[in-house]
């Protein structure tokens, strides 16, 4: 089989060889297996189900939300000489029927059509008479409310593997974190879907995090350093964009803002100034880069925290387009966390509130994290890496290591003592024998554990708590204010089978003097 699809991929489509791992996807639809495909944009998805339309008998039926590209999209196949064709509401009445009818004839082999097309009680009727290929859903996260671009009318495609159970699913979406994923699978039905994420890395991306300290200051002198080069300094609000703009312009840098609640007029004067490369910084809400598509950037700044992986992967990942090395920069400080969290507890939507928090808290254990940041936030896609990059900030200057099974075996008891119903703070005072009314009143200055951690600082057992809790000794509850509790992972800890080696945490001073050596570097080096 595997010849044929190479003679498709180059006969049809024009290209010399699969990309990872589209063989592989194929393969298993031609073989009628369901899919789920996790990969970002212009990863080459529509391959994955347009070769399977043509290796197996049938039409096949793509579901996609967006009308302008599903027309570019069979424009495209039909020039390839693909019997394609869509289905949806921008066709006449004739043009309908003409589809209709080729339908009904056996003479497509892909049909696009919009969900709330396909969902019509006569359609799917139609479709119940005909020999079906595949399903291809494009833009999956829309059937979940944990997504960002929910639709209502996808929640229906669930119907489409009671109606079809023998027809294959092809799921497919960019952005998904592991609970949408966990979503569409249960949604759609394809609980024997088998998983495929891949394309997430940017290689040429250098991640870093700085604790944030002075921050106009450390985005100075990170300027300071990037030569010419052009960038965009990510910040939260309009007003804090407002600021750091006016900062830069008197410090002399060819900096504005861009923001939603900036005149048309100027929102396209700085956006186009930035992609003629007549605007070096562009200081911006999220709101910026959308439309962006300039290959040149060299920098994406976080002046503020991001709101969620997600999103931090997105923004940074407007660095580099063309390729060539770029620095992805956050400043991070535990303020922002508390801005971003009493922000998010204001709606009233406890839901909402509680999957922010869970997706704020995977942000700042990213910001924390002290182990290679690629390998963490591929993780966070589910694409594994088993090896360190050796181009992110962990991975240019490692925290020292050491031992700290036993620290973690007090604080784990302690936890447990404390009956997994206390956050961080409370088990640090614990186990630092504090005196504070609180714990008298509890009567934890009673416990076994009180006062076991004497010996080491406040600060030293707030880093040892939030390591245990980015490698998943210990699990943080936000629905009951950030109670801890242990996990499963957590026994081997305590009987001694496991040891815990943590990172030493890091000395500020020589992260940023490293960081502007290293910029220093790279600009001689051109
Ligand atoms: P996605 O749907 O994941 O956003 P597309 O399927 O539109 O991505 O593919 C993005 C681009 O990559 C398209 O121009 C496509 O033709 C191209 N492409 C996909 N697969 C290959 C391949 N194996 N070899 C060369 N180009 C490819
Ligand atoms: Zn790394």
């Amino acid at each position: 089989m595997s010849d044929s699809l190479d003679h498709t991929l180059k006969s049809v489509f024009g290209y010399g060889s699969f990309r990872p791992p589209q063989r592989e996807v194929i393969q298993r639809v031609v073989a009628g297996e369901d899919v789920f495909l996790v990969m970002p944009t212009g990863g080459g998805k529509s391959l994955c189900y347009q070769i399977p339309a043509l290796h197996r008998e049938g039409v096949a039926i793509v579901v996609s939300p967006l009308i302008s590209l599903m027309k570019d999209q069979v424009d495209g196949l039909v020039d390839a000489g693909v019997r394609a064709a869509c289905y949806n509401s921008s066709l006449t009445a004739e043009e309908s029927r003409a589809v209709s009818r080729q339908l009904a004839q056996g003479e497509l082999d892909l049909l696009y059509v919009a969900p709330e097309r396909l969902l019509l009680p006569d359609f799917l009727e139609r479709l119940g008479g005909l020999k079906l290929a595949l399903f291809a859903i494009d833009e999956a996260h829309c059937i979940s409310q944990w997504g960002h671009d929910f639709r209502p009318d996808y929640v229906k495609l669930g119907r489409l593997r009671e109606l079809f159970p023998s027809v294959p699913i092809v799921a497919m979406t960019a952005t998904a974190d592991p609970e949408t994923r966990r979503d569409i699978i249960r949604q759609l039905g394809i609980e024997r879907a088998t998983l495929f994420v891949a394309g997430f890395d940017r290689p040429n991306i250098t991640y870093a995090v700085i604790p944030k300290q002075k921050p106009v200051n450390q985005l100075l002198s990170f300027l300071k350093g990037r030569g010419d080069e052009s960038g965009i300094v990510y910040a939260l609000s309009r007003k804090r964009v407002e600021q750091v703009t006016e900062r830069l312009q008197q410090a002399g840098f060819d900096a504005a803002a861009y923001h939603a609640g900036l005149p048309d007029r100027e929102r396209s004067r700085v956006q186009d100034a930035f992609r003629r490369d007549d605007l070096r910084v562009v200081v911006a809400t999220v709101a910026f880069g959308m439309g962006i598509d300039k290959p040149n950037v060299r920098f994406v700044v976080h002046y503020d925290l991001p709101k969620s992986v997600e999103s931090y992967y997105q923004e940074t990942g407007r660095a580099g387009r063309d390729g060539l090395p770029s620095q992805a920069l956050m400043l991070f400080g535990m303020g922002d966390v508390m801005t971003a969290r009493s922000l998010i507890e204001n709606s009233d939507n406890a839901e909402r509130v509680r999957i922010e928090l869970q997706k704020l808290n995977a942000m700042v254990s990213y910001a924390e994290a002290l182990t290679c940041r690629r390998r963490a936030l591929l993780a966070y896609f589910g694409e594994q890496r088993d090896d360190d990059c050796g181009n992110c900030d962990i991975c240019n200057d490692p925290p020292a290591r050491f031992d700290a099974t036993e620290a973690a075996q007090k604080a784990l008891s302690c936890v447990y003592r404390v009956g997994e119903r206390f956050g961080s703070r409370h088990v640090i005072d614990v186990l630092r024998g504090a005196r504070g009314q609180r714990i008298l009143e509890l009567g934890h200055d009673r416990l076994s554990t009180y006062g076991i951690g004497a010996a080491l600082s406040t600060a030293q057992w707030d880093n040892i708590m939030r390591q245990l809790i980015h490698l998943g000794y210990l699990g943080q509850d936000f629905s009951r204010f950030g109670a801890l509790a242990l996990t499963s992972a957590a026994r081997p800890v305590l009987t001694g089978e496991t040891r815990v080696i943590l990172g030493e945490p890091r000395d500020l001073a020589r992260t940023e003097e490293k960081l502007s050596r290293r910029a220093t570097a790279v600009d001689g080096a051109h």
